[in-house]
């Protein structure tokens, strides 16, 4: 089944919003296993807006629409929806007295303009929307589907998973699962990882193998089609071992884990505890831990420490290391680290120290030179790291491979 997205609004096309509602849809749909082959984002004018859907319900089988249901002027979804259809609009009933209990639910008055919320293509489906006034509806017509949900997101996610996603699913038919397995691994970098399983990716059709990069962390999906779950479930498992032990040292959770999660899980199992020591990312990682609720009880303490002073003060880093080294050295890294360790009573401690820029770089210590360091039981394991991108973009590489580097320790 071929998706096509088709999201209204002119402040999308000024840059003025940002386009997650698409992102939100082409998400879901991927995960139905709904193929998405085109998206187009057009502006609140009723003949762009009719041609766009006229193009789109001709190459797809479904067309979702987001935006444009309000009650105002510039909305005119659902007028280009009857429009394409060949349909006049006609009073919903339900939708009618959905939008009155909503508004005396809120002892708000209602105005006409609100009334027009009510009129649908005829012989359109309502999709109830418990989340705001504009209901949103499904519009069928000689296999030809349209699909027309508001534009404002928590409404739109909504609807779309209370009642578009069960409808799509149904309407894909039954006889057909598509089951997909996301691996996430660290400390590796998506050509790195494309190498090491290029063969796989290459001949792989059922389950199919693709992988996906972020800041530092890279996922594989695999995705089978079968005739039940179960079948699915046989056709991914050989693949996952196979991709798995490629990659083991990598390899740190499935199904949408974070490396934050991941890293807590471990520490919980071995009854370990840590202290950070930050002097580049600002409490990034303290934060990505924190993330993770219950945390406090294996995150103890951080120290943001960017001055010597406070290096020494604190962490009790040597001014002799200091002075002979540099802050983003290795031996600070591993003093820094073991510092928190000693103060914080924890089982580890783990410390970066770099230079995130623009400025502060030179030939020695380019821009993006980082240091981590992770001091446990067994000794110091430490690490340098040269990270491209804009600071926060090295803030960011840096949090995620000092949590990568302590996963590692901990799975030695
Ligand atoms: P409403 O009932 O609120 O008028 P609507 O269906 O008319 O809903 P819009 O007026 O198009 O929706 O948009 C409502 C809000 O949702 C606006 O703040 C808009 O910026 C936001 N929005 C619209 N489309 C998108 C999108 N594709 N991604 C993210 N936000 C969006
Ligand atoms: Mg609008």
């Amino acid at each position: 089944m071929k998706a096509e997205l088709v999201m209204v609004g002119s402040e999308l096309l000024l840059g003025e919003t940002i386009d997650t509602n698409a992102t939100f849809l082409a998400g879901e749909l991927a995960a139905l296993g709904i193929d998405v082959h085109f998206k187009t984002t057009v502006g609140d004018n009723w003949f762009r807006l009719m041609h766009v859907l006229s193009q789109a319900l001709v190459r797809a089988d479904v067309v979702i629409t987001g935006g444009g249901l309000g009650p105002t002027m510039d909305d005119l979804t659902r007028e280009a929806a009857a429009g394409v259809f060949g349909r006049d609009l006609a009073l919903d009933e339900q939708a009618m007295a959905d939008l009155e209990r909503f508004f005396e639910q809120r002892g708000r008055a209602m105005t006409r303009n609100n009334r027009k919320q009510a009129y649908l293509p005829e012989d359109a489906k309502a999709i109830p929307n418990d989340w705001g006034t504009a209901p949103g509806f499904i519009l069928e017509d000689n296999g030809r589907c349209l699909i027309s949900l508001p534009g404002v997101p928590r409404e739109m996610r909504g609807m779309f998973s209370a009642t578009v996603a069960p409808y799509l699913a149904k309407r894909r038919g039954e006889g057909s699962v598509i089951l997909s397995r996301s691996l996430h691994f660290s400390g590796i970098g998506e050509s790195a990882m494309e190498d090491a399983v290029k063969d796989i990716l290459l001949t792989q059709t059922n389950p199919t193998v693709a992988p996906y990069a972020s800041l530092g962390t890279v996922k594989l999906r695999i995705t089978a089609k079968a005739a039940s779950r179960q079948l699915c479930e046989n056709l991914i498992e050989p693949m996952e071992e196979q991709l798995i032990a490629r990659l083991k040292p990598h390899f740190f959770g499935r199904d949408g884990i974070s490396l934050e999660e991941a890293l807590g899980k471990e520490l919980r199992q071995q009854n370990a505890t840590v202290a950070l020591a930050e002097s580049c990312t600002g409490g990034l990682i303290g934060h990505r831990l924190t993330n993770v609720s219950g945390s406090s009880d294996y995150f103890l303490a951080g120290f943001v420490t960017y001055s010597n002073e406070a290096k020494e003060a604190i962490l009790n880093v040597p001014q002799a290391l200091l002075l002979e080294h540099g802050a983003v050295s290795e031996p600070v890294a591993k003093a820094m680290a073991e510092g928190a360790r000693l103060v914080g009573s924890t089982t580890w401690g783990l410390a970066v120290t770099g230079i995130a820029g623009p400025n502060g770089g030179s030939d020695a210590k380019p821009v993006g030179t980082v240091h981590l360091a992770a001091a446990g039981p067994d000794g110091t394991y430490h690490e340098r790291h040269l990270f491209r991108g804009a600071r926060e973009q090295i803030k960011d590489r840096t949090a995620t491979a000092a949590l990568d580097l302590l996963r590692r320790c901990l799975s030695h």
